[in-house]
């Protein structure tokens, strides 16, 4: 065996309550004038964040987004310049971490994510900014959170429609991952105990949003799933993702959560023994059909015209998706990605 592995320097508190230690863990760090962030929608969240914080919050920016506009990034960072902040806190999904992230790439300000969706994105050192209709990503350890506070109980209210999907746009880091052309052995772990956390939970928590033990299974899931895409890498998948969502702008965690059955057949025979460990994961015997299986069970939107694509778009998605060379276990064609987008427009079982 032979590998190599950076761990990526993060510092996660997890467990029911554990947002109460935000005050503590802000002024053990220093961190005393917060501009804390969240999506219109989970406005209650930012306030409740803001006075469990009490005088260390300057203001809130609650106009997060999906896909990081850069018009938003503008607006916070303006916002956060005259309010002379030191740090922001992110409460809410992957729009609100992301934007949390943009402002620690585009103004050095350090930020702190509290999670309330499986995206994972707080484990990673992957930004995102949309402009132009075209969605730009890139890696950075200054975005990496200075601190992750995991509380499942800011997780009970996450509608089944959201929590499903979301969950597997976790998973799909981690697949990724163990199916990787040359997967790494630390990663991998790191990688299956997620997808078993996940697979043995969402069932659950989409039927009894309210279980506590499942949600908290599946918010540890989505922390290990994102530490493997933070340690590892992105491939074919995350391009087609960021195709649609970017150019399309469809729903970050339903396009993963679509995608990811296809995305695993058309890499499988590139990469059997990795293919195989993810089913064992999953509790299957075949990785791409179990993952379908799993989207059937915990989400509604189970085909790309469910997003609104329609079958004219396909051809354009497929050019952009491989107008440049995307690193990948199995060969990136053209006819190749326009075939697994007819396939996911019409949400047929995927063909091994
Ligand atoms: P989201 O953050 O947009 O959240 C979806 C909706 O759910 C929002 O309206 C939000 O306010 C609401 N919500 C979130 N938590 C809730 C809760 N506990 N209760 C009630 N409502 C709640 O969606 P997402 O799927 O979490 O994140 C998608 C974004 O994250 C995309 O922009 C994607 O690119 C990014 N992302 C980035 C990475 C990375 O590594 N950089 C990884 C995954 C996702």
């Amino acid at each position: 065996m032979e590998f190599e592995f950076a761990a990526l320097p993060w510092q996660i508190i997890f467990g029911a309550g554990a947002l109460n230690r935000l005050p503590a863990e802000m002024d053990s760090r220093g961190l005393a004038r917060a501009l804390v962030l969240s999506t219109p929608e989970q406005r209650h969240h930012g306030d409740a964040v803001a006075d469990l914080i009490g005088e260390r919050c300057a203001g809130i920016f609650d106009q997060a987004v999906m896909h990081v506009p850069i018009a938003t990034v503008s607006a916070a960072q303006a916002l956060a310049k005259s309010l002379n902040v030191d740090c922001t806190v992110s409460i809410g999904g992957g729009s609100t971490t992301g934007l949390g992230k943009a402002l620690a790439l585009k103004s050095d300000l350090p930020n702190i994510a509290i999670p309330t969706t499986y995206a994972g994105s707080e484990m990673t050192n992957v930004w995102g900014l949309t402009e132009e209709g075209r969605k730009t990503t890139g890696r950075d350890n200054k975005v990496l959170p200075t601190f992750v506070i995991y509380d499942p109980e800011l997780t009970l209210d996450l509608p089944a429609f959201i929590s499903g999907p979301s969950g597997i746009n976790a998973m799909a880091q981690a697949v990724i991952n163990a199916t990787a052309a040359s997967p790494n052995p630390i990663i991998s772990a790191l990688a299956l105990d997620g997808i078993r956390a996940l697979a043995a939970s969402l069932p659950t928590v989409v039927r009894e949003s309210h279980d506590i033990e499942a949600r908290t299974q599946a918010l540890y899931g989505a922390c290990l799933c994102g530490a493997a895409l933070g340690a590892g890498i992105t491939s074919l998948h995350h391009r087609l993702c960021h195709t649609l969502g970017g150019s399309f702008n469809t729903s970050h965690a339903d396009t993963h959560a679509i995608l990811l059955g296809y995305s695993v057949a058309y890499n499988s025979a590139a990469v059997p023994v990795g293919t195989q460990r993810v089913a064992e994961a999953l509790g299957v015997t075949d990785a791409a059909n179990g993952i379908y299986d799993l989207l059937h069970q915990v989400s509604e939107k189970t085909n790309l015209q469910h997003l609104g694509l329609a079958a004219t778009d396909l051809d354009k998605a497929a050019d952009i998706a491989t107008e440049t060379p995307c690193s990948n276990a199995a060969e990136v064609t053209r006819d190749g990605v326009r075939e697994l987008f007819e396939q996911a427009y019409h949400g047929h079982r995927p063909h091994v």
